[in-house]
């Protein structure tokens, strides 16, 4: 394939999870009666630049359809996280009446609103509709487009420069990442900052969290690779700061390279730390084939012995990730009959491959189930607390990643 950030030729795969559909497409009552299309996912590695990407199999319209249903503001905790980001950046920066704040992907709104209640200028980016006018009921300015340099150019002469432009969980998600960034060097000021949160790469590999990688993840970031990405974008990152987030991220600190803000301690020990870990080497990457298929065959293996002992499982969180994990190990609604959902937009549809129906939270109550398969790990401690009345019935929680544990 093509490297989708230096352009060269290469076939390095790492790890390939088989074939599965596109992880948001989410099926309707229609959907469930037609075949599915599949393709192949399968992480490669430039040794070129070392970017981690998939392979790109599917058109964009395809992954983020009108009815993309993933909304942030359905986790408490992710808002939480956001709230306190805002409120440091606007400390940090300085920002008042007369700055702008401008947030790609700012799907409902979920941070913006903390922006607006400071009264700092803002608006939002985000292709999306359903998000879009989740955000617009909120009361916040959403310019309804996919983001990239021609319309950072537009945004730019209609508007002016952003003193900070927030871009969380979008940097892995976009096809094209030399026309994404090169927006960001378009529309930010040249006095101002950049901020890009994304799931840090060595987290995956150290952690066993094969399953977030998805069709619609498209790259898999370290600052190895990230920063020759900025360069070429005249951009330079001044600051990095680790974040628990998405099971390890990182909130990487941007700015334009001509003004030579100068690197933070965290930021050259950061560097060091990749470079001793053998990020430059397909070694490291080559570690996550054996223990992603460890995970899998012990999760099927745990359902079918549960089964077979008349016991019931049952899966929490209807996520991109629980979706790689389901159909990299070929789980069904034979030995999980239901997954749970709070989000109102997916309750009724059916998991894309495996076609395990979603269902509301009233189910568990109803069915008490032995055990609660929980696919997003990322929020247990979140999920294990609303659920916690699962232990009334003697109910127990299993964990599948990095390795199953059952609680
Ligand atoms: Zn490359």
């Amino acid at each position: 394939m093509k490297c989708r950030q230096c352009g060269q030729s290469f076939d390095q795969c790492v790890l390939d999870l088989g074939a599965h559909p596109p992880s948001n497409a989410y099926l309707t009552e229609q959907g469930l009666r037609q075949p599915e299309r599949r393709y192949p996912l399968r992480l490669m590695v430039c040794p070129h630049c070392w970017l981690a990407q998939v392979e790109d199999a599917t058109a964009a319209e395809e992954l983020f359809g009108a009815d993309y249903a993933y909304f942030s503001s359905f986790s408490t905790s992710w808002l939480a996280h956001a709230a306190a980001c805002v409120e440091s950046a606007v400390q940090r920066f300085a920002l008042g009446a007369d700055s702008l704040v401008v947030e790609v992907a700012a799907n409902d709104g979920y941070l913006l609103q903390y922006v607006a209640e400071r009264g700092v200028p803002h608006y939002g980016i985000e292709p999306t509709a359903a998000a879009a006018a989740a955000a617009r009921a909120r009361g916040i300015d959403v310019v309804g487009e996919f983001f990239g340099a021609a319309l950072a150019a537009r945004l730019r002469a209609e508007r002016g420069g952003a003193d900070w432009i927030v871009a969380n969980n979008v940097l892995a998600h976009v096809p094209d990442l030399n026309d994404f960034v090169a927006g960001f060097a378009c529309l930010v000021k040249e006095s101002g900052v950049i901020s890009f949160e994304f799931q840090y790469l060595p987290e995956l590999v150290g952690q066993n969290q094969f399953d977030t990688i998805y069709h619609e993840h498209f790259s898999y970031l370290s600052l190895l690779s990230v920063e020759p990405l900025l360069a070429r974008h005249g951009l330079a990152a001044f600051d990095v700061e680790r974040l628990s987030t998405h099971g390890g991220s990182l909130r990487l600190w941007v700015a334009p390279a001509v003004v030579r803000r100068g690197d933070s301690p965290a930021l050259s020990a950061l560097r060091a730390e990749e470079a001793r870990a053998g990020l430059a080497g397909l070694d490291f990457y080559r570690q996550m084939g054996r223990r992603a298929e460890r995970a899998a065959v012990a999760v099927l293996g745990f359902l079918a012995d549960a089964a077979r002992a008349g016991k019931t499982t049952v899966a929490y969180g209807a996520a991109a990730k629980g979706n790689t994990l389901l159909n990299f190990a070929g789980v069904t609604s034979l030995l999980l009959p239901y997954v749970v959902d709070r989000n109102p937009h997916k309750q009724g549809q059916a998991m894309p491959g495996s076609r395990i129906p979603i269902v509301d939270e009233s189910r568990i109550r109803a069915t008490r189930p032995e055990y609660v398969l929980i696919l997003p790990w990322n929020l247990r401690a979140e999920i294990e607390q609303q659920l916690a009345y699962i232990r009334e019935w003697g109910g127990r929680f299993v964990i599948p990643i990095p390795e199953l544990v059952i609680e």
